[in-house]
C-alpha cells in the first residue's frame, strides 16, 4: 500500500517558523522510502502526522488510496519503530511482541503462532522467554520491529530506528533490516540524517531541508543529479567552488568547467566530488596555475583522503585509491595537478542544474 502525503503543513505554535511545509511525497507500494536530512528538517514530524500521533494544518494523507487525514491513530494501519520506543520491561519477549495481538483479543492459539513467526522473522527464536534487560540494544529493537508488525500492519513508519546503537551494530542492523523487507515487502517510511543509512536501505529518497521536500527521487539519481548545492554537500560530501562564465566555462581560478548552457559573466558554483578530483604530478609542460601543494594526506581503509590548497587559496577535498597514491610516491607537501574529471554547475540564485 502507497503512502500519499500532499501539501502537509504543520507549525507547532503561532509566531513558530512551521516544522513542516506544503510536504508532498509518495511513498511506493513495497519499497522503503528513506525521508532524509539533517537534524530539525521536519522529519519527525512528518512521520508523526503520517501515523496520526500529529494533526496536520493543512494537508492530507491517503494510505493504500484512502484518505485517513482524519483518521486515529489506531486505525491507521500503520506500525511504527522509534529510536526510544521503550519495550514493556516487566514483560517478555514474547509478550511484549504479543501485547498489540492480545489487546485486540485475539484467540491464544492464534496468537503464539504469529509470536512464533515474528520471532523467526527478526531472528530472535531463542530469546522469547527473555525480559528486555537481558538483551543487547540492537536485539532489543529487533523485538520493537517484530511488536510492530504482529498487528499487520498497512505501513512500517521508523524513526532513526538504529539512532541509540553504537555504529558496528548500525550496519548490522541495516542489512538485517533490507533482509527483514524483502520478506515482508511491508510498505516502510524511515526516517534518518544518516545518508549513507538512506542510501544504502531505501530504494526511494526525499530529502527534506527546513520543513519543505528538495527532492525526491531514486539515491543514485539524487547522488548523480543533486537539485542543488545544499543537497549535493549533504548527500555525499562535496568541493564547493566559486566561479564565473566566461567563454562557456564554469572558471574557478584557471580550472575550468564546461557550462555551455550559461549566460557569459554569470557566478556560479561549481561542486566537485572529492573522488572526482583528479591529482598527476607536474611536468615541465604543466601550467603553473592547475599546481596545487598537498596540506593534509591520510590513508583511510584501502583510500586516501587528501586535501590540495590551490593558488587560488581553495582547498579541494580529494579521495584516491591507495593503489593510485602509492604509485605516485606523493606525501604531505608534495607539488600536484589538480583536474576536475565531474563537476556540476550551480547558477547563483536559483537552483538550476546545469550540467
Ligand atoms: P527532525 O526529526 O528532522 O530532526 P522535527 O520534526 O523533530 O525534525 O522538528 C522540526 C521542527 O519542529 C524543529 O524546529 C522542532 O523544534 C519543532 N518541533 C518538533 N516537535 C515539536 C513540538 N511538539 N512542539 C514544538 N515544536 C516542535
Ligand atoms: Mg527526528
Amino acid at each position: 500500500m502507497s503512502v500519499e502525503v500532499r501539501g502537509l503543513s504543520k507549525q507547532f505554535a503561532p509566531g513558530d517558523q512551521p516544522a513542516v511545509q506544503d510536504v508532498t511525497f509518495q511513498a511506493p507500494t513495497g519499497a522503503i522510502t528513506g525521508l532524509l536530512g539533517p537534524s530539525g528538517a521536519g522529519k519527525s514530524t512528518v512521520l508523526r502526522l503520517v501515523a496520526g500521533l500529529e494533526m496536520a494544518d493543512r494537508g492530507s494523507i491517503a494510505i493504500g488510496g484512502e484518505d485517513c487525514s482524519h483518521t486515529p491513530v489506531a486505525a491507521r494501519g500503520v506500525g511504527f519503530v522509534f529510536q526510544n520506543y521503550a519495550l514493556f520491561d516487566h514483560l517478555s519477549v514474547r509478550e511484549n511482541v504479543a501485547f498489540g495481538l492480545s489487546v485486540r483479543k485475539a484467540p491464544r492459539s492464534e496468537i503464539d503462532d504469529r509470536v512464533q513467526e515474528l520471532l523467526r522473522l527478526v531472528q530472535l527464536e531463542p530469546m522469547g522467554d527473555r525480559r528486555p534487560a537481558q538483551l543487547s540494544g540492537g536485539q532489543r529493537q529487533r523485538v520493537a520491529f517484530a511488536r510492530a508488525l504482529a498487528v499487520r500492519p498497512k505501513v512500517l513508519l521508523l524513526d532513526e530506528p538504529f539512532g541509540a546503537l553504537d555504529a558496528r551494530v548500525r550496519l548490522e542492523l541495516r542489512e538485517w533490516l533490507r533482509q527483514l523487507h524483502a520478506e515482508t515487502r511491508i510498505t516502510t517510511v524511515l526516517v534518518t540524517h544518516d545518508q549513507d543509512e538512506a542510501f544504502e536501505i531505501a530504494e526511494h529518497v526525499v530529502i527534506l531541508f527546513d520543513g519543505r521536500v528538495v527532492q525526491a527521487g531514486p539515491p543514485q539519481e539524487i547522488y548523480d543529479r543533486p537539485i542543488n548545492p545544499n543537497v549535493a554537500a549533504f548527500v555525499g560530501g562535496a568541493n564547493v567552488f566559486a566561479g564565473q562564465v566566461r567563454h562557456h566555462q564554469a572558471q574557478v581560478g584557471t580550472l575550468a568547467v564546461s557550462a555551455p548552457d550559461l549566460r557569459e559573466g554569470k557566478k556560479v558554483q561549481v561542486l566537485v566530488r572529492p573522488h572526482d578530483v583528479k591529482l598527476t604530478l607536474p611536468t615541465r609542460r604543466t601550467a603553473g596555475h592547475r599546481v596545487g601543494w598537498i596540506t593534509d594526506l591520510r590513508r583511510v581503509g584501502g583510500y586516501v583522503k587528501l586535501t590540495v590548497e590551490l593558488p587560488t587559496g581553495d582547498f579541494v577535498q580529494v579521495e584516491s585509491s591507495r593503489a593510485e597514491i602509492d604509485a605516485m610516491e606523493i606525501s604531505a607537501g608534495t607539488r600536484v595537478v589538480v583536474d576536475f574529471q565531474g563537476a556540476q554547475v550551480f547558477a547563483d540564485g536559483d537552483d538550476d542544474y546545469a550540467i
